[in-house]
């Protein structure tokens, strides 16, 4: 079938727009008529900086990132993050610490040593917010890096739900590490999945309990991360309530093999690689990985180009924000937002017309505007299979849900475009009335 055939619904990588694509085709070629193409040019090149630079433009438009946020490009995906963010916020929460003991004790290397060894054993923690495979993952990354005793599993959202995710349990029954504001000294991060692929979880809004709390010193505020892998560019966000975004681009903005991170500037620590990996090990704070490449201060101080970018890759992300900037003007990302909604809205309005032939997988109030999962006739295998192969003739595809949960899973996300969705409204009312 041609390219117009085939309505993909797949969770990742997922399809692009086709102007995107068809411009990609000539640029992989012979980009702007140089001769060459963007993935055999040098990323120092003033070329490869332009595409960087409109690369954030586009992206700072879109979310209106305030002051005080640095953009960074990274590669190892989303996977990656889970590891990044540990080993970068839990070392800008020992150099915090190890800056408050220089300032009390002097420069006694034992003494601060000694201190520190006793405000790491006692008070560091790592919150997690465990609400589907990926936020579960990534908390248990934290427990390899640095030990289960350091992570804080403040929500697992499966408790509340016999085992399985699906719900949100109020916030009040959540364990957070209680701030300084609360009468506690704080964990060096909360982190959040803000859409969970796997289990059609989103977030509807940002939690309540972790709204900032107006302390007099920025750094008693709670260090908000989330991976918005999956939802990226999908609605507004008010980025100013998170220290760290992170978002692998192969589902919303482009292609597999970047990294996008919107990071606070104040937790960019003017050093390299701060604290130095050897001061963690003597901290005996697990393993902490110290990988320069993952290494977020590093990063920013090289403008993303510490190391080889590739190029290509930024430059389908920067044409996927560049047009959605073209295409919503004013309206921002809230203008993709409105198509995101309605595309879900059409695909859950059809579902649940027909509760005897689709069962929804998650709770109404949490279902994930991206990742639409359901289950037919109860999820009789048989049936699923043959739901599956009918779709297949018609070319809608990508619709298996994850190994790991079984069902449908139908990926809504920014360049799907409607008039697929409409033909997999079609095809879910006719299987519904056969
Ligand atoms: N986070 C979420 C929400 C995801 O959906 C995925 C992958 O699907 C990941 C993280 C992992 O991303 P990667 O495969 O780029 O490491």
């Amino acid at each position: 079938p041609s390219r117009e055939e085939v309505a993909y619904f797949g969770a990742g990588p997922a399809p692009l727009p086709t102007p995107v694509i068809e411009a990609g085709g000539k640029a992989f070629v012979n980009y702007n008529n140089t001769g060459l193409g963007l993935a055999e040019i040098s990323h120092r090149s003033p070329t490869a900086n332009a595409v960087l630079a409109e690369a954030k433009s586009a992206l700072t438009t879109l979310y209106d990132i305030p002051e005080g946020y640095e953009i960074l490009f990274m590669q190892a995906g989303g996977s990656g993050e889970f590891s990044a963010v540990v080993h970068n916020l839990v070392s800008v929460w020992v150099e915090r610490r190890r800056r408050k003991a220089e300032e009390a004790l002097g420069n006694d290397e034992d003494k601060l040593l000694e201190r520190l060894r006793k405000e790491v054993t006692e008070e560091l923690k790592v919150d997690y917010l465990v609400t589907g495979s990926w936020s579960l993952k990534a908390s248990q990354e934290a427990a390899r890096l640095i030990g289960t005793k350091y992570v804080n599993v403040a929500l697992d959202a499966r408790k509340a739900n016999n085992g399985k995710f699906g719900r949100i349990p109020e916030e009040a029954t959540w364990s957070l590490t209680p701030t300084k504001q609360e009468g506690g000294t704080g964990s060096a991060f909360v982190y959040l999945c803000d859409n969970e692929t796997v289990d059609e979880f989103e977030f509807p809004a940002f939690p309540q309990c972790l709204e900032p709390q107006g302390a007099d010193n920025e750094e008693d505020e709670r260090i908000v991360v989330a991976d918005m892998s999956s939802n990226f560019l999908s609605r507004k966000v008010d980025v100013s309530k998170y220290s760290v975004i992170f978002g692998g681009a192969q589902k919303n903005v482009g292609v597999t093999g970047i990294t996008i991170v919107i990071i606070k500037k104040s937790l960019l620590p003017p050093q390299t690689a701060t604290p130095p990996p050897a001061l963690l090990h003597k901290l005996e704070i697990g393993g902490l990985p110290g990988t320069i490449v993952l290494d977020y201060a590093t990063i920013a101080k090289n403008n993303s180009l510490y190391n080889t970018l590739p190029i290509f890759n930024l430059w389908i992300a920067s044409q996927v924000m560049v047009n959605l900037v073209k295409t919503f003007g004013e309206q921002k990302v809230s203008g993709q937002e409105e198509i995101a909604n309605k595309k879900a809205e059409l695909l859950y309005k059809t579902l649940e017309s027909h509760p005897e032939v689709y069962q929804v997988v998650p709770e109404k109030s949490v279902r994930s505007r991206m990742n639409i999962c359901f289950r037919v006739l109860g999820g009789d295998a048989e049936k699923e299979k043959e739901f599956l192969a009918g779709a297949e003739t018609l070319n809608l595809t990508g619709l298996k849900g994850h190994r790991s949960v079984g069902g449908i899973r139908a990926s809504n996300y920014n360049a799907v475009p409607l008039d697929n969705v409409e033909k997999l409204v079609r095809y879910l009312e006719d299987y519904a009335t056969k």
